[in-house]
């Protein structure tokens, strides 16, 4: 498996397993078990969950999944803003911990900017990493400006990951925000890498497929990952998209592809704000 630095310097596999949309329905829960388990297996061991998804339930999956073999995986979990007071944040990470039935989280996120403030945020991640309840911290959804901030806050620099939306169809990320995260030594983690799915069905995207003997989720996560220092977590929970999403890391595209792709999803020419789900 590829990896990608942390700024402390922990590796983690450039492809993961998101969760998004997983333990809300009891009769999928089987088959996002497998997808998880066989994921794992194939060396997506980088699983992001969050508080937020199915309010729990999926953290709950999470913990079946990684059941006898904690230390083999990278867990990501994330606290909602409106819990990110200090006391919240502790109180939150403790129900995390609880639902995930394990002793430490790898990388906790703060969801989104939201309107507290973000020194009190800061301050209890710090706290929750000295007392072992998490390993690192980060954010997730914020753009330059956000980061500008963070850093002015006491412990903002220990941040070790922005977790962004960025696909072929959402490529804001490029303009600022993947150079300044160079600059930091972080990696960007990007979430819905095939947009959701949506770009399974792109005819650009079918046809650059076709012609590698690949799948269009393939182009779609080899395109995300053609980038060092950025990570990406696509989220499968049938067996079969699992299997298909780990032999992406074998596709290389070449410049006639990625001619194509540009001009079926140009780059940004100038900054705009960041799209999120
Ligand atoms: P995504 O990973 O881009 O797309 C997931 C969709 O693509 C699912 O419908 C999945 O179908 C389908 N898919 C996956 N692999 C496929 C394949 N090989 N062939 C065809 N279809 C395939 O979108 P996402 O779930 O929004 O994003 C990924 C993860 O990022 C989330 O699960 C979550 O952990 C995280 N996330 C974070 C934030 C945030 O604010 N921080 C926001 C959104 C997402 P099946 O499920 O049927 O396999």
């Amino acid at each position: 498996m590829r990896t990608v630095g942390l700024p402390s310097g922990e590796r983690i596999p450039v492809l993961g397993q998101g969760t998004w949309g997983m333990g809300e329905d009891p009769a999928e829960r089987a088959d996002e078990l497998r997808s998880l388990l066989l994921g794992i297996d194939l060396g997506l061991t980088l699983i992001d969950t969050a508080e937020m998804y199915a309010d729990g339930n999926a953290e709950e999956l999470v913990a079946d999944a990684i059941a006898g073999r904690r230390d083999g995986v990278f867990v990501v979990s994330k606290v909602l803003p409106a819990n990110a007071t200090r006391t919240g944040t502790k109180k939150a990470c403790t129900r995390s911990l609880k639902r995930l039935r394990t002793d430490r989280i790898d990388l906790y996120l703060l969801h989104w900017r939201g309107q507290l403030p973000l020194a009190g945020t800061v301050e209890a991640l710090t706290e929750l990493k000295h007392e072992g309840a998490i390993r690192h911290w980060g954010v997730s959804n914020f753009d330059v400006v956000d980061l500008a901030e963070l850093i002015t806050v006491t412990g903002g620099g220990e941040a070790e990951t922005d977790q962004v939306l960025y696909n072929l169809s959402h490529r804001q990320a490029e303009h600022e925000l993947l150079p300044w995260c160079r600059d930091w030594g972080m990696p960007l983690m990007a979430y819905s890498p095939v947009d959701r799915g949506a770009l399974v069905q792109n005819d650009i995207v079918v046809e650059i497929a076709e012609k590698h003997d690949a799948t269009p989720a393939q182009v779609a996560l080899a395109w995300v990952l053609r980038n060092d220092g950025v990570c990406a977590i696509p989220k499968a929970s049938i067996p079969e998209h699992v299997r298909e999403n780990v032999r992406a890391l074998d596709l290389r595209l070449d410049n006639e592809d990625h001619k194509l792709l540009d001009e079926a999803f140009p780059a940004p020419r100038s900054p705009s704000p960041l799209d999120l789900y």
